[in-house]
């Protein structure tokens, strides 16, 4: 397969909560994303602060720790083909009211906050987080 990436998303609390996880897994699963590991885990605020570092210094930075930490998140590393930029482009961008329709922010997002999903912005970052939710860059069960 040609260039062959593995990703990582979080659904988000609320996401969660409302019962959108299995939505959004079938929208990434249809468009050739593959499952390679799943976990539902609460980010605790050490974690937050290393997932969300480029943020800290934002005022708002208290906020997103609240809300990210108010619930269980269903963590999934996903492998296809540029996976990383394919899993963005299905995500729509972070602003939930300017996503368009048919991506997974503008049709089931609320806000610039609320907006169901995290996933990795780059190969370094999916390296990263890979490792930071799953222990691996290649977390095969
Ligand atoms: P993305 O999740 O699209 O990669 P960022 O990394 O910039 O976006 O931001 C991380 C998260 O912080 C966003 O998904 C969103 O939940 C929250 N966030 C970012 N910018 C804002 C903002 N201006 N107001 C409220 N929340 C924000």
């Amino acid at each position: 397969m040609k260039n062959h990436e593995t990703t990582l998303i979080l659904v988000k609390p609320d996401a969660v909560e409302e019962g959108l996880t299995g939505e959004v897994l079938h929208r990434l699963e249809k468009n050739g994303l593959k499952i390679l590991n799943c976990r539902m885990l609460r980010l605790d605020g050490p974690l937050l602060k290393e997932h969300y570092a480029h943020l800290a210094h934002l005022p708002f930075f208290p906020e997103i720790e609240k809300f990210m930490s108010s619930g269980p998140v269903v963590a999934a590393a996903l492998a296809g083909e540029n996976a990383i930029a394919k899993v963005r482009d299905l995500l729509g961008p972070t602003d939930s009211t300017k996503a368009p329709k048919g991506t997974i922010r503008g049709d089931l997002g609320k806000d610039k906050m609320h907006n169901v999903l995290h996933a990795s912005d780059s190969a370094e970052t999916a390296q990263a987080e890979l490792r930071r939710f799953f222990g691996s860059t290649d977390p095969k069960v």
